[in-house]
């Protein structure tokens, strides 16, 4: 059956995506699909087939024409002393990267905070997920009629799209006008979840209940970019979407010093330079040395959505001088995180969240993610001091020639 089945599929009679319903199991559809390209390119995939994945549980959930598995280095942080309002105490924190000095780096900011007493104010300011369907009507009088219906209406959108999910809350609608369009910015609470299928599935129902009860408005989209999802965007910046966190820490000098090998001083010109002139002449939206780095290598150990590194980097650093300690804050306006839902229920990536003690619902819904933004937005915190520190004393190309081209 499997020679008949790569014939069909080398002769182009049958596509991959078809492989797991004709055969029933998708670790076996997993095995014809890299058979079929291994027989077509001619080459052998025996890495990407090792691999621990069930690809029954992973097919209709996080992967389509599934072949096998890439690995990447999941290296620690840590201890890192947060003092959240959720998470309280030391933490170890999973980096998965290939670029190498990376985890050395926000290993050695961990150390320089953990040392001064921790990530002493660290705080999920605000807390909700968007989306933003746009709607066309027939003039800009009708647009008008219909935010006014919305406004007059929203305990009844709230109650349609409550009833497709155990855990999303409608907080706001707010709409946004071009002309006879109409953007819907509708902000979910949304638990433990990211939350980005639990209001797409919310927003369906909201929309379909407007269409039908409001005469003439069409959606032309469910997504109308003003989410906003997967792109940069000041919106996001003012806003906010998914957690809005600040972390906080005050840096002893010796240990600026001595841990970070730098002065005080050269790390806030630095910061000042580098992270707000350099950044505002570039016309950047990020004023930060290099939230995504850290982002990144989070959002793969744990099963986030990795394209949201993209507004989850978002942020500022700041840096001032206290007496001769150095006070520095991140603020990260946009970072979408959960620990339920998505990839955080793969094996390898629960496990990265266990480390943290952040897999699965907390009690009460939503504690155990922000708790994890807590930690997350203090390793950045992390991440930001060891690399101003690196640049302030010259030792950024030294550390990468030692540990990023095999000199360590
Ligand atoms: P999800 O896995 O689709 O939904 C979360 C699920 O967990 C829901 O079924 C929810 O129950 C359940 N749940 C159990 N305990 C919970 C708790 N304490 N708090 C919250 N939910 C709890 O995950 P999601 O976060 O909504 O969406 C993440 C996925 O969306 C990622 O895979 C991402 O790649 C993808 N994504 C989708 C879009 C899109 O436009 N659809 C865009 C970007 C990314 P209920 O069913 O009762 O709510």
């Amino acid at each position: 059956m499997y020679e008949e089945l790569l014939n069909s599929l080398l002769k182009g009679e049958l596509s991959l995506h078809r492989l797991d319903s004709l055969v029933g199991d998708s670790n076996k559809a997993t095995y014809l699909r890299r058979e079929y390209l291994e027989r077509k390119l001619n080459l052998k995939l025996e890495k990407i087939a090792s691999s621990i994945l069930d690809f029954n549980e992973v097919i209709g959930r996080n992967c389509e024409n599934t072949i096998g598995a890439v690995q990447v280095p999941l290296g620690v942080a840590g201890p890192l002393l947060v003092r959240g309002e959720y998470a309280k105490g030391e933490y170890y924190v999973p980096l998965a990267t290939t670029e190498g000095a990376l985890v050395a780096s926000i290993n050695r900011g961990c150390k320089a905070i953990t040392l001064s007493g921790g990530a002493s104010a660290t705080k999920v300011i605000s807390d909700y997920m968007a989306r933003a369907p746009v709607f066309k009507l027939g003039s800009l009088e009708d647009a008008l009629k219909f935010v006014k219906w919305v406004k007059d209406n929203f305990q009844l959108i709230k109650e349609v799209a409550e009833s497709t999910t155990r855990y999303g809350r409608l907080l706001s609608i707010k709409p946004y006008l071009i002309g006879r369009y109409v953007w819907l910015r509708m902000l979910f609470s949304t638990g433990d979840a990211m939350g980005m299928n639990m209001v797409t599935i919310a927003s369906q129902k909201a929309v379909e209940l407007m269409e039908r009860e409001f005469p003439g408005v069409k959606c032309v989209s469910l997504s109308g970019n003003m989410c906003v999802d997967k792109k940069p965007a000041f919106l996001n910046e003012l806003e906010g979407r998914g957690k809005s966190v600040i972390s906080e820490a005050l840096v002893k000098e010796d240990v600026v010093r001595e841990v970070l090998k730098a002065s005080p001083e050269a790390i806030v010109e630095v910061n000042i330079v580098k992270n707000l002139l350099g950044s505002a002449r570039a016309g950047s939206l990020s004023f930060n040395a290099h939230f995504a780095n850290i982002i990144a290598a989070v959002f793969l150990a744990t099963g986030q959505d990795l394209a949201q590194v993209v507004e989850s980097s978002m942020g500022y650093t700041w840096v001032e001088l206290r007496g001769g300690d150095l006070y520095v804050s991140v603020t990260l306006p946009s970072l979408e995180v959960g620990t339920v839902g998505g990839g955080t229920r793969l094996p390898t990536q629960r496990e990265a969240l266990e480390i943290m003690g952040c897999y699965g619902p907390g009690d009460p819904p939503g504690s155990n993610a922000r708790k994890f933004a807590e930690i997350v937005a203090s390793a950045v915190l992390a991440g930001e001091l060891s690399l101003l520190a690196a640049l302030s004393a010259g030792h950024l190309a030294r550390a990468h020639e030692r540990l990023g081209r095999g000199k360590a």
